[in-house]
């Protein structure tokens, strides 16, 4: 994917409008335009950072059908993701895979009622089922989690979910768009909205890179611009009412020592009535998360110290060993887009995590809420709604059965970094050049071949894609990837031409965000 060629065909799409123009490139815009262009519409899409910067790279990174949403009883909701966490893992195992999940029990109805509800889990994903749930006595609870705290322990219940790699999807989907045959450029901006009458009819835009604006003409616009969708319904329409109410959630991440072995922890119910995880993921553990409102979205939102405080406080008392500060690898935030229902609702826990469609009277479709797990059935509602309101033909959705860009027959393994069909490609890159097969630094997994590879295929423009999200070693450890931040700022400037002003430029940017990822230790 080249930037450059793709921001032409943006900007000169013919004498035809694009069928569908899709401004953020999330989970909901990514999932709409490949729906899209699967469908055989025309797509575009423009993102104004790069793709996965907002809340679709800040996840728990589950694919699952949500245990909590059944303990509220939304049977449809937990239905639908679990049949769609089937899709996933059938059409992108190069970047999804199972992964058992332990309840520890403490109390002595707490076997008998979580083990009933799991059981209603892998029920409701029917044919799609994993492994199926079943009790552990005490000795077997400790040997999946030997480091969970033994005293009043009785056992757990173990169920089967999955997992992925969120930014690493999103770069998957907009590889896979353009397979498709669609647009999606990162860096570009909605800066406004084209009218004919009183209808959307375009956008206008501004390249980030460049400060240059122009103006694309589509039958449709579709908003998915996750927590800052209120913004572009207000350009809209100025008296349009906030729809979203953003809610923080953090997590942690620490070294594999204080989790080892291949299970999860979900503790249904926290002091505060959260669910908390702790999962095994890329050889770290990723302990989350907190609900906390905030007023205003942001891009780079930060954890509040007594979100930080609430996590080391749990994590200590399910874990033999407690976790400091010093400990914490990195420290990640994200809001969730929920959608309100209820106006009043003060605690944002009972907002609904279900998607929200609305056809504004200009016909701008606006895709708020859902999960990523649900991407996929989000962007197929949406494109129904959206070719309705362009006129376009109507043609079913080919998306359950597709497979993403880089299928392949096996499983991610290793540390998976989700490649799949592409992976020879990346390895003869590391042929070419011995110095490129090797690691950056001890403490992460990545390698000077996946920089480039980034660079060329996958439209990675600054360190921060690379160290962020086409890698993810900001979230492996902050502070060895600001180490490597010149290592890679040099492999890029020579890759997309740049001179050494730029690479000073990105080292500095890049480690003031890397600072605000790891904790000082308490003196
Ligand atoms: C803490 C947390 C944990 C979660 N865990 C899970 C989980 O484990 N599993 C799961 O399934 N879901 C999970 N979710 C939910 C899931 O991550 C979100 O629902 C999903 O990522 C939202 O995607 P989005 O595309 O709507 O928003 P975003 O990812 O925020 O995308 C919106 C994009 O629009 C861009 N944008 C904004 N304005 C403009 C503009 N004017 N022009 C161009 N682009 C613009 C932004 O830069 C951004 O990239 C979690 C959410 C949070 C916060």
């Amino acid at each position: 994917m080249n930037r450059a060629d793709l921001l032409a065909r943006l900007l000169d799409s013919g004498e035809q409008p694009w069928d569908v123009l899709v401004v953020g490139g999330g989970a909901s815009g990514l999932g709409a335009a490949v729906e899209a262009a699967a469908r055989g519409y025309r797509t575009a899409l423009v993102e104004g950072h790069d793709f996965a910067k907002g809340t679709s790279s800040r996840s728990t990174k589950l694919v699952h059908g949500g245990v909590r949403y059944l303990q509220r009883g939304n049977v449809a909701l937990v239905l639908e993701a679990l049949r769609e966490r089937g899709r996933l893992l059938r059409n992108a195992p190069h970047l999804v895979r199972d992964l058992p999940f332990v309840v520890p029990n403490y109390d002595w109805w707490e076997a008998p009622y979580y083990g009933a509800g799991l059981k209603l889990y892998d029920l409701l994903a029917g044919r799609m089922g994993l492994k199926a749930s079943h009790l552990l006595s005490r000795e077997e609870t400790l040997e999946q989690i030997p480091t969970l705290k033994p005293d009043g322990l009785r056992g757990g219940v173990v169920y089967q979910d999955a997992q992925f790699n969120d930014a690493r999807l999103a770069a998957t989907l907009a590889l896979t768009l353009a397979d498709l045959g669609g647009v999606a450029v990162n860096y570009v901006e909605a800066v406004g909205l084209l009218k004919e009458g009183e209808l959307v009819r375009g956008v206008r835009l501004r390249d980030a890179e460049t400060g240059t604006e122009a103006e694309v003409r589509a039958r449709v616009v579709v908003n998915a611009t996750g927590i800052f969708a209120d913004g572009l319904r207000r350009m809209d329409d100025p008296a349009s009412p906030p729809l979203l109410a953003p809610s923080q959630g953090v997590h942690l991440v620490l070294g594999r020592r204080f989790q080892p072995g291949g299970s999860a922890i979900l503790v249904p119910h926290t002091d505060d009535g959260r669910v908390l995880f702790a999962v095994p993921w890329h050889d770290r553990v990723v302990v989350g998360t907190t609900d906390t409102p905030v007023a205003e979205p942001s891009l780079e939102p930060r954890p509040l110290p007594e979100e930080i405080e609430f996590l080391l406080h749990h994590a200590a008392r399910y874990l033999t060993e407690d976790p400091g500060p010093a400990d914490v690898l990195s420290c990640f935030a994200g809001l969730r887009p929920l959608v309100r229902g209820n106006r009043a609702a003060a605690k944002t826990a009972t907002l609904s995590r279900d998607h929200t469609l609305l056809v504004s009277p200009s016909g701008l479709v606006t895709l708020a809420g859902g999960k990523w797990t649900t991407y996929r059935r989000m962007g197929e509602d949406t494109i129904d709604h959206a070719a309705m309101v362009a006129d376009l033909d109507e043609r079913p959705s080919p998306t359950a059965e597709l497979r993403l860009h880089g299928w392949a027959e096996e499983e991610a393994r290793g540390d998976w970094a989700g490649y799949g069909a592409d992976t020879p490609a990346v390895e003869a890159l590391a042929a070419e050049r011995p110095e490129w097969a090797e690691l950056l630094h001890p403490s992460l997994p990545y390698r000077p071949c996946e920089v480039v590879w980034a660079v060329r295929h996958e439209m990675a423009r600054t360190v921060e894609d690379v160290l962020a999200r086409r890698t993810r070693a900001l979230l492996l450890d902050a502070r060895a990837s600001a180490e490597i931040a010149p290592a890679v700022a040099a492999l890029m400037a020579a890759e997309l031409g740049r001179d050494e002003a730029w690479e000073r430029r990105q080292v500095e940017e890049y480690r003031a965000l890397a600072r605000g990822y790891w904790l000082e230790p308490k003196r």
